[in-house]
């Protein structure tokens, strides 16, 4: 057998073609093209304002079981299916999420799909591509800057030290930043207190880039962050310290949609990339709805399994922004059902129908979930060498028997080629007028009853369960006027309860919630439910140790 080809050494024998050409497919001039190279391109504000009134193609949404801890090809699925859908005539386009720089040196690789399923450039897209995260890096420590210099100068706003909510960011994985105590060194380096740091993504400037509908949207939002309380724990805002002109300046190209191109010289708009734990974990509302004024299928990703990142896709983003998904498609691999089957990581490469068939038990519970959100779902399997066909077809007896169809695919292996079936399966689901989206629970629910309607109706938990501190934290800010915001989860993405070790379809558990969170200015109650890690640390032996540039000057190592 040939040895398999590494991402990095298929993307780079890539048949790029010119961004201009990608950009026409579109129907995009190339004046409102700013290049940035020659396979990489920004989107004009004004070609933007200029196609809202186009007709609105199809929204697809692609989700997942409950994951592996290497993922489970929701990227890699939604490249496939896009080129797919373009394969089998549709004007079809991608909406992704930019990777986070830190996570490439760790042990996750980058996230611009895999095998013949990715886009391109892929070096470029997972390292500093067009630099939106180093204006968002800016905006957001620009504001720790004046906070800091705020309090140095007098402090009239009477922030009080100890209760600063803003802390800074980086887009490095470094635990050695967490927690820290600035201002150390005299009395010209201002009043030392406790701080830390946070990667960019998980950054409420993200968060608030990618559910801003416009400029004007965006400086509003950002105005919003509560950047502290004051002794009587009256809210302090971004606003209050006249931060939010700045940040919005700073933040005026990273608005922009990022455009490029799938191996196959298909269209993909690769924007934001928010935190799917305490942020809502998908592309920019800015991308997604300017794709689907230029698109008849517009195939996207939401983070995680579909208990937390397509609820969220469905709560949070499609609320906000007014989408109305078409159908969604949940990718499933035969090792992540079996490990839900109780399989260990070690043992995957065994086959095991009977764990597989345990393991389904997830999988049904997501088809489930997704349906109650009015939204028709088909299953991909993303097939790996190691499946068997017996395995295979235990999956798809299961499926049929949930009323649904599951289709294996084999996009990482072969391209377009790979999804045939399953863009046809996607366009029949999308035409066929049966998708009736409406999120789970109305803006007027109480907060606290926002979390149980989740954890009873997506986790199948008995309840959720909080503090008096918590719950009187929620009332209070019911009377400051936030009761309408959605909820965003943040629990493990290994299950649906908050023990990542409790596999498959558990019901009955006890959602404890431990804080909750403001996120003002994006819009939404963060409700942390476990412990949730907002700075990643790099493992033993990182992977930045086997990243090298090769004798042609070429990157090595990056996956
Ligand atoms: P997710 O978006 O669900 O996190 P990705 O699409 O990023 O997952 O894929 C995770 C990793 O798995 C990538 O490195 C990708 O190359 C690899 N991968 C995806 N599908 C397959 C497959 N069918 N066979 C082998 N490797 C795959
Ligand atoms: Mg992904």
């Amino acid at each position: 057998m040939a040895a398999v080809k590494s991402d990095i050494e298929i993307a780079r024998a890539a048949s790029k073609k010119p961004i201009q050409e990608i950009g026409a497919k579109l129907g995009i001039p190339s004046e409102h093209l700013l290049p940035y190279g020659h396979d990489k391109a920004k989107i004009s504000a004004e070609f933007i304002s200029s196609v809202q009134n186009n007709e609105d193609g199809k929204l697809i949404l692609v989700t997942a079981i409950n994951p592996t801890p290497a993922g489970e090809g929701k990227t890699t699925t939604t490249v496939g299916l896009g080129d797919g859908l373009n394969r089998i005539g549709k004007k079809a386009m991608v909406c992704l999420r930019e990777p986070s720089l830190g996570p490439c040196f760790g042990v996750k690789g980058g996230a611009a799909g895999g095998g013949y399923a990715q886009i391109v450039p892929m070096e470029d897209i997972n390292l500093h591509f067009t630099g939106d995260f180093h204006a968002i890096t800016s905006a957001h420590n620009l504001l720790s800057a004046m906070i800091d210099n705020h309090i140095y100068w007098g402090n009239a706003l009477e922030i009080d030290t100890r209760r600063v909510a803003w802390r800074r960011v980086m887009d490095m994985n470094d635990r050695a930043l967490r927690q820290i105590v600035c201002s150390l060194g005299g009395v010209t380096n201002g009043f030392p207190r406790e701080a830390g740091f946070d990667i960019t993504v998980a950054s409420e400037v993200m968060a608030i880039l990618c559910l801003a509908s416009d400029l004007k949207d965006l400086e509003r939002r950002l105005g919003d962050i509560i950047i502290g309380y004051r002794r009587d724990k009256s809210a302090v805002y971004a606003r209050d310290i006249k931060a939010d002109g700045a940040m919005a300046v700073l933040l005026k190209d990273a608005m922009a949609p990022n455009l490029v191109q799938t191996l196959e010289n298909n269209p993909a708009f690769v924007h934001g990339g928010p935190f799917a734990n305490i942020a809502h974990g998908c592309n920019s509302v800015v991308a997604t709805t300017t794709a689907l004024k230029l698109a008849d299928y517009v195939v996207t990703e939401a983070g995680f399994g579909a208990d937390l990142g397509a609820e969220k896709f469905f709560d949070i983003k499609c609320r906000k922004a007014g989408l109305k998904p078409a159908a969604a498609v949940i990718v499933a691999t035969i090792r992540a059902i079996k490990m839900n089957g109780g399989v260990k990581k070690d043992d995957l490469g065994a086959e095991n129908v009977a764990a597989v068939k345990k393991g389904c038990a997830n999988l049904g519970r997501h088809i489930e979930n997704v349906k109650q959100f009015g939204v028709p779902a088909v299953v991909a399997i993303n097939h790996f060498i190691s499946d068997t066909d017996a395995e295979i077809e235990a999956v798809k007896a299961y499926v049929r028997s949930m009323g649904a169809e599951a289709i294996v695919c084999m996009h990482w292996a072969k391209g377009s080629e790979g999804t045939v079936e399953l863009a046809e399966r996607v366009v029949a689901l999308a035409e066929s007028g049966s998708a009736q989206f409406s999120p789970l629970y109305a803006d007027e629910m109480p907060l606290f009853e926002k979390i149980n309607t989740i954890v009873r109706r997506v986790y199948r938990g008995s309840e959720a369960i909080a503090d008096k501190a918590v719950r009187d934290q929620l009332h209070q800010w019911e009377q400051a006027g936030y009761g309408n915001l959605p909820v965003c989860m943040a629990k493990t993405q290994y299950s649906f309860s908050t023990d990542p070790n409790l596999r498959g379809a558990p019901v009955d558990h006890v959602v404890p919630v431990r804080e909750v969170r403001l996120a003002a200015g994006a819009g939404f109650i963060v409700a942390i439910c476990g412990e949730i890690m907002t700075m990643p640390g790099l493992p033993k032996q990182p992977s930045s140790e086997k990243i090298f540039l090769n004798d042609a000057g070429y990157i090595e190592g990056l996956f």
